[in-house]
């Protein structure tokens, strides 16, 4: 007979684990007795990420390996069990009848598989600020057709599998013409992928995401959109400042500083009231004409005027100036990454007036 010693891990011969159970799938934790309160914590938070449904998931699976024995071993088998499961932490979502029988179509190639488009978010540049949503497109993506300014450490969350494609596009003219970009976000959804594509901050912000949009309804193709975090929000965030406040603004403008035409024109008086606070993105090369613009329709010269450089990334530089002085301070500062100019929001504890420029990171 083996012995197991509540409080004497010497003298036991054996140790229980604690287990989840969802049977016929269960998860067995241990900690070897090094600390049996972190495995009923690893327990409770399991019980409560896996769905009390799970073991029907399972069962339902088990049932149709047989007829899964239809699908060549490797990639294609994989790819089905993996379209089955893809619901699976979903609460309440155990395949519904049929739907084990139309994946196995699909990829016995006897259904077209249907190919769709998501549009992600990739937020500004840090993958912890990437959605748990964005994250599982990333996981299902057959081909992940990017902007340049998604950054490498997201691109690696991409499914190993996945093609990535760079659609190289920045904020001043384009390498690839958008019309190229839609026909290939097209091109490969009718193939029956899943197109995963994958734009800076949120895709609905100066991403030229109904033009894509537009495209994929052209072909019917259907698409989502995944919205992800603006770098504006990112960029209020890193001046500690809120992007609207009682008493201050009851409003805020996200701008661009470039558009198809050039310099982008604005409500410039709006603009120039006092209080007013807009984010611009695309705002570098126009800032000295952002400048002339808003001091001729009488803003304060005062006005502060915050620069955030690579928002949540490591590089992330802040600049805190004025309406006045924006230009040369901006050019002097050799900003090269992308950034945000906030007009109307200085860093907090930050006195725009003393200091013109500095790096509080
Ligand atoms: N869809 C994106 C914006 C695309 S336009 C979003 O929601 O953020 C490209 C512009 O976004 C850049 O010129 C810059 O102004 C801004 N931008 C993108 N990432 C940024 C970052 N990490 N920090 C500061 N600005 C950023």
């Amino acid at each position: 007979m083996l012995f197991n010693i509540v409080d004497n891990l010497a003298d036991s011969e054996f140790l229980t684990p604690a287990l989840v159970d969802r049977d016929p799938l269960v998860v067995a934790i241990g900690t070897e007795g090094a600390a049996p309160v972190l495995a009923r914590k690893v327990k409770a938070h399991l019980e409560e990420k896996l769905p009390a449904a799970l073991g029907a998931v399972v069962r339902a699976g088990e049932a149709f390996r047989p007829a899964a024995e239809a699908l060549p071993k490797g990639r294609a088998r994989r790819s089905f069990w993996s379209a089955v499961f893809a619901d699976a932490f979903v609460p309440g979502s155990a395949p519904e009848a049929g739907t084990l029988d139309r994946l196995l179509a699909e990829h016995l190639g006897e259904a077209p598989r249907k190919g769709r488009v998501l549009f992600v978010g990739a937020g500004p540049g840090d993958p912890d600020d990437l959605t748990m949503r964005a994250r599982r497109a990333l996981d299902e993506a057959d081909v992940v057709i990017h902007d340049r300014l998604v950054p490498l450490p997201i691109l690696e969350l991409a499914r190993r599998e996945a093609e990535i494609v760079e659609a190289g596009k920045t904020g001043f003219g384009e390498s690839i013409p958008q019309d190229e970009i839609n026909a290939m976000i097209v091109d490969r959804a009718s193939r029956g992928e899943v197109v995963v594509r994958l734009k800076s901050g949120d895709p609905g912000m100066f991403g030229r995401l109904d033009e894509e949009i537009d495209a994929c309804e052209a072909a019917g193709i259907a698409w989502t959109i995944v919205p992800g975090l603006t770098s504006a929000s990112m960029a209020a965030a890193r001046l500690g400042q809120s992007l609207t406040k009682r008493g201050r603004n009851s409003e805020v403008r996200f701008l661009t500083g470039q558009d198809v035409t050039g310099l982008a024109d604005h409500d410039w008086a709006a603009l120039a009231r006092p209080g007013s606070v807009a984010a611009i993105y695309m705002g570098k090369r126009a800032a000295r004409f952002i400048q002339g613009r808003l001091l001729m329709h009488g803003a304060d010269p005062a006005t502060p005027v915050s620069v955030v450089e690579n928002a949540g990334r490591p590089e992330e530089r802040v600049l805190a100036t004025r309406l006045a002085v924006l230009e040369p301070t901006l050019s002097a500062a050799g900003v090269t990454g992308p950034a945000i100019i906030f007009l109307g929001l200085a860093p907090r504890g930050m006195a725009v007036g003393d200091v013109l420029t500095e790096a509080v990171s």
